[in-house]
């Protein structure tokens, strides 16, 4: 491995990676149908439910995080029923897309890019309904807008049909989510973001209400049906070959994550978070996010002094970064510093030491 010309990840995914965690991925492979690949798969469970404070199941997925997107939406949403999708930026917009081209009837709840949803507007617009689920970005990462999710499930759940779905791919991990106390019914995430795992594996939580309602649609596909894969699950097994050499990274990763614990993790993404909308203030730097919805593990800056963001991203590179130059249609109008998964404080100086210099300051 060139480690010498590597250029540490501080973009908002994939993440760096601990080269513990990578070095797990190089143990002797295992048959998936063999006892090592049932206690691993118990093993990873286990922890998985920790993680994810369930007592349901969690499901693993060979595949990004978009494969469980369509797996939810197909699973989760009758073909004479609708979805409301709550879209404010590139993923959430993805996502309902994701659900229309999966032939499903959507209703879209829009705000404008870098605002976020509050539970008022969530209620009014379940008023539209009935609805057979709400789909809500947690994190949409191309923004850096936390939605509050708890307050948003509150709304959802006094409509007793309608099942929430979560895409929690860059706060799961980083930001607060209680699955089971916050009632979410689905939440899906990548490996590659607050998870702190290379690319290429996907979980999600999945409630007895979700599987009810898959056993009432006749055409979930296979790949990511969330009941042939509960099935495997129970057996501790996967429906096809699941990345193995990903699954010991994982149960690498969730030990270290357990014992820092789940609240001293979300305590430290607070704290990157709080550190760079400061020093973003004191470079005379905007905040595209409103404050009370600026996301704990990626901070999306105001390119207010018009900072040129090729020249920046070049300069940092020969610090030994990798940065972010913005996404989708504010490229370059916002940049983002991504604080999620193993980065620590240290790290996040260095970084913001880089970009000061760059700056002039
Ligand atoms: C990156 C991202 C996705 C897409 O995940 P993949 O693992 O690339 O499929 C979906 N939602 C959010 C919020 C993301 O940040």
């Amino acid at each position: 491995m060139t480690q010498d010309t590597h250029k540490r990840l501080v973009i908002p995914g994939p993440v760096e990676v601990r080269r513990e965690v990578l070095e797990a991925q190089t143990a002797w492979m295992i048959g998936h149908r063999g006892a090592a690949f049932s206690d691993l798969f118990a093993r990873l469970q286990n922890k998985l439910k920790q993680a994810f404070l369930t007592n349901s199941r969690v499901i693993v997925s060979g595949s990004s995080g978009t494969g469980l997107w369509e797996g939810a939406s197909r699973c989760c949403i009758r073909d004479d029923h609708k979805a409301l999708h709550l879209v404010g930026g590139a993923f959430s917009d993805r996502w309902a897309k994701i659900s229309q081209s999966n032939g499903k009837q959507v209703d879209v709840l829009e705000v404008e890019w870098g605002q976020g949803f509050t539970p008022e507007m969530v209620a009014e617009a379940l008023r539209n309904g009935p609805y057979d689920a709400v789909c809500v970005v947690h994190n949409e990462t191309s923004t850096g807008v936390t939605n509050p999710l708890k307050e948003i499930a509150e709304v959802v759940h006094q409509h007793e049909e309608t099942l929430l779905l979560v895409d929690t791919v860059s706060s799961f991990l980083g930001a607060e989510l209680r699955v089971d106390d916050w009632g979410v019914d689905v939440a899906l995430t990548s490996s590659q973001k607050a998870f702190g795992l290379p690319p290429g594996i996907a979980f999600a939580a999945v409630s007895d209400r979700v599987l009810e309602r898959a056993a009432q649609i006749p055409h979930r596909g296979y790949y990511f049906d969330f009941i042939e894969l509960d099935k495997s699950l129970q057996k501790n097994n996967t429906p096809s070959t699941p990345p193995i050499a990903l699954m010991f990274a994982g149960d690498k990763q969730l030990d270290d994550i357990l014992a820092e614990g789940l609240e001293n993790r979300w305590k430290r993404h607070l704290q990157m978070r709080d550190r760079t909308i400061a020093w973003a203030e004191q470079q005379g730097l905007g905040l595209f996010a409103p404050e009370g919805f600026r996301s704990p593990t990626v901070t999306a800056v105001a390119n207010t002094r018009n900072v040129d963001v090729e020249e920046m991203a070049k300069f940092m590179s020969g610090k030994g970064f990798t940065i972010d130059k913005g996404y989708g249609k504010v490229k370059g109008k916002t940049f983002r510093i991504a604080h999620m998964g193993d980065m620590q404080p240290e790290m996040l100086e260095e970084v913001l030491a880089g970009l000061g210099e760059f700056l002039g300051s």
